[in-house]
């Protein structure tokens, strides 16, 4: 039986909550390429009290899979614009993305700082 990326029968029993990327046909035509389709070792979500060293280590496990992945940019983005709130995706952490979309909103508020109409409401 094939996968969805992401869905490992381990994450799927211990993170109720967790949301999956759509069909092939929903997601976009990067889900059928995607390296994680059959994620049998788990990597991709953590199990219930997974202590922080074995985090740690399935994490980088994860992002060397990542890493090999040919559609690695539409995963990420995928996932910084939904956004998934779980799971290791394009490479990165849940807590990496938070930092990602973090520094976006930023720029995005000094950009919108600095057009005319801004600066002249400043000045
Ligand atoms: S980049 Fe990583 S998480 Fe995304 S589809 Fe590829 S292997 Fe899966």
């Amino acid at each position: 039986m094939l996968h969805t990326p992401h869905q490992s029968l381990q994450a799927a029993a211990t993170v109720p909550v967790q949301r999956t990327p759509e069909r092939d046909d929903q997601a976009g035509p990067w889900h059928g390429d995607a390296v994680c389709r059959r994620d049998e070792a788990g990597l991709f979500f953590a199990p219930s009290k997974e202590p922080t060293a074995a985090r740690l280590s399935r994490e980088q496990a994860a992002k060397r899979v990542c890493a090999r992945c040919p559609v690695l940019v539409e995963c990420r983005e995928h996932a910084l614009v939904m956004p998934e709130p779980y799971g290791v995706w394009g490479g990165l952490t849940a807590a990496e993305r938070r930092v990602v979309l973090s520094r976006r909103r930023r720029a995005k508020t000094a950009a919108a700082a600095e057009t005319p109409a801004e600066v002249s409401r400043i000045a």
